[in-house]
């Protein structure tokens, strides 16, 4: 795949238009201030609560959702994904017109169809790879977050430079840009969140815990192992890679490593992955979401209130006030 730089990109397709950001967040905030620092005209879409209060505080022209979209040339939507279709048909849809653009940062919507785009609205998606505290932070370092563009239709022909333009105005020109299609970052996305970095390396961590505690070991000490210990190693494998990381642990972790690592995460992971991908580009996972969600997520708060419970939580707590730098 090619690398994007700032080169490939030119601020000037934004000359004149307005982004409504919809949505201050993660991603809504932080994406809204590097763009206004890049000299974007920026205002935001939000209802009232929390979201509207902070980006009025940063300084920036706070609207009802309908009126920020009815102001706009680029729409960018940047709401929790599972509210997209209902905002969108109430709020957006009703504001669109042709030559508008629809933005995004993630294709959830648009891939599972919860928005059925107009044909005569260009629609792109400009996708930091990271937080957006991480999005804010590097570009306030005078870097970028590498990220990703896609166009999903594009009746202007010009959704691709728009794309560029907005990754530019982000600093994600600056960390390198990728070109995708919509569906690979989502389905890629999802199933590199369920599978390897949230599912998967928390059920690892928690495994490796309850493994150690039930044996008896003390708690503190199963949760540095198994959790703390971790931020060590994806640092190397991060600035590095694997074989550097191979490198600076002891012969005897990296023997480890090769001895038992098939044993506890064999092929048969491998075999269940693959059909954690099928259910992701079937839609079946997108299915049971928005269902969950719009029966107002009673799994998924059941779920968040049990990890609270655990004692790797506990422990973990008490760990990192003990050892936080006064
Ligand atoms: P957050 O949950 O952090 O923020 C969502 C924002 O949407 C809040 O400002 C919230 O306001 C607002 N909102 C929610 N519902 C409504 C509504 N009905 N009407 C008006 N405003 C509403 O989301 P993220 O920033 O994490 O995610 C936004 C998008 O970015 C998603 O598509 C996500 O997939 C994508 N993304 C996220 C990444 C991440 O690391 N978090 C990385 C890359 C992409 P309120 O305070 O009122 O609830
Ligand atoms: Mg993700």
């Amino acid at each position: 795949m090619d690398i994007i730089h700032d080169n490939d990109a030119d601020l000037s397709v934004l000359n004149g238009k307005t982004v409504a950001v919809i949505g201050y967040g993660a991603q809504g905030r932080a994406q809204a201030l590097c763009m206004r620092d890049s000299g974007v005209n920026v205002i935001i879409g939000v209802r009232p609560g929390k979201s509207f209060d902070a980006a009025t505080q940063d300084g920036f022209q706070v609207m009802t959702v309908a009126e920020a979209s009815a102001a706009a040339d680029i729409i960018h939507i940047l709401l929790p994904d599972e509210n997209h279709g209902a905002v969108y048909e109430n709020e957006i849809k009703p504001n669109l017109a042709a030559g508008k653009t629809l933005c995004c940062s993630h294709g959830f919507a648009y891939v599972f169809k919860t928005i059925v785009p107009p044909a005569d609205v260009d629609v792109i998606m400009v996708a930091p790879k990271g937080p957006g505290t991480e999005v804010r932070r590097v570009f306030e370092e005078g870097f970028g977050c590498p990220g990703l563009i896609a166009v999903w239709q594009n009746p202007s022909g010009n959704a691709r430079n728009v794309a560029l333009g907005m990754a530019k105005a982000e600093g994600l020109t600056r960390g390198g840009v990728l070109e995708c299609t919509m569906q690979q970052e989502t389905y890629e996305d999802l199933f590199g969140e369920q599978n390897v970095l949230c599912g998967g390396l928390v059920d690892l961590m928690k495994y490796g815990f309850e493994t150690l505690i039930e044996a008896g070991y003390p708690a503190e000490m199963a949760y540095f192992e198994c959790v703390h210990e971790a931020k060590l190693i994806v640092d190397i494998i991060y600035n590095k890679g694997i074989q550097a990381m191979n490198g600076v642990i002891s012969n005897t972790a990296e023997f480890g490593e090769y001895y038992n690592g098939p044993q506890i995460l064999g092929p048969e992971v491998k075999d269940k992955m693959k059909e954690s991908l099928k259910r992701i580009e079937s839609g079946e996972f997108a299915r049971v979401w928005l269902a969950e969600a719009a029966a107002g997520a009673p799994n998924l708060k059941a779920k968040r209130e049990a990890l609270g419970e655990h004692p790797v939580e506990i422990v973990g707590a008490k760990i990192r006030s003990l050892f936080e730098r006064k």
